[in-house]
């Protein structure tokens, strides 16, 4: 495919960026977008040269939002006594549905990952940990994996050095069995991430 002009074969190198895009794919996704009304391609591309400046993340629970406060941390509905940690935004919305839950979230886009150089300072952490006065129960729902084990078991500790030093109350829970070992939140079903949700139990 050589042959295209540049600016197709462009867009084309682009495309083949994205998750789970080979090179056959990308340059189907290319014609068809050259394919588009003009209107529409001029209205996506628009779309995509605003993404990053009109998202940002939600000053409570790091969600993405495109103000400064997310829909779910501004919605009076939802119970803020119960925060769900999660490891990033795709997490929390599969999280978000069948509703299932009703808390509120925590992000914190990424995990504890040493072979990677991720330590505790480098995903949103401390923010968490100035959310603890009125709450009742943190849920801790990263992945079931050896990285996301690791992250549950760090904030585990740090909580309960919270719980020593403070008169805090709230529990530490995990989500329970349901979830597949080596499964990943994102890709769960909502029955699978309810009955998790429902068997979560005392982090010690
Ligand atoms: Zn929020």
């Amino acid at each position: 495919m050589s042959s295209l002009p540049k600016s197709l074969k462009n867009v084309s190198l682009f495309l083949e960026r994205l998750p789970g895009i080979g090179e056959r794919s990308a340059n189907r996704m290319a014609f068809y977008l050259l394919r588009l009304p003009d209107a529409d391609l001029k209205a996506f591309s628009e779309q995509l040269a605003h993404l990053k400046e009109r998202t940002k993340r939600c000053k409570i629970c790091m969600n993405l939002a495109e103000s400064d406060i997310c829909s779910i941390c501004s919605d009076a509905t939802r119970d803020k006594k119960r925060i769900t940690v999660v490891e990033d935004v795709l997490d929390l919305l599969s999280m978000e549905t069948g509703n299932i839950y009703n808390g509120v979230y925590h992000v914190l886009h990424g995990r504890i990952d040493p072979l990677n150089h991720i330590g505790p300072d480098d995903i949103f952490l401390s923010q968490l940990f100035d959310r603890l006065k009125e709450v009742e129960e943190v849920i801790l729902a990263t992945n079931p994996d050896m990285e996301g084990e690791a992250t549950a078991m760090y904030i585990r500790n740090k909580l309960s050095e919270v719980k020593e030093a403070t008169s805090l109350t709230f529990t530490v829970t995990r989500l329970g069995y349901g979830m597949p070992m080596g499964g990943n939140l994102e890709y769960a079903d909502y029955m699978t991430l309810r009955k998790a949700l429902e068997n979560r139990r005392d982090f010690k």
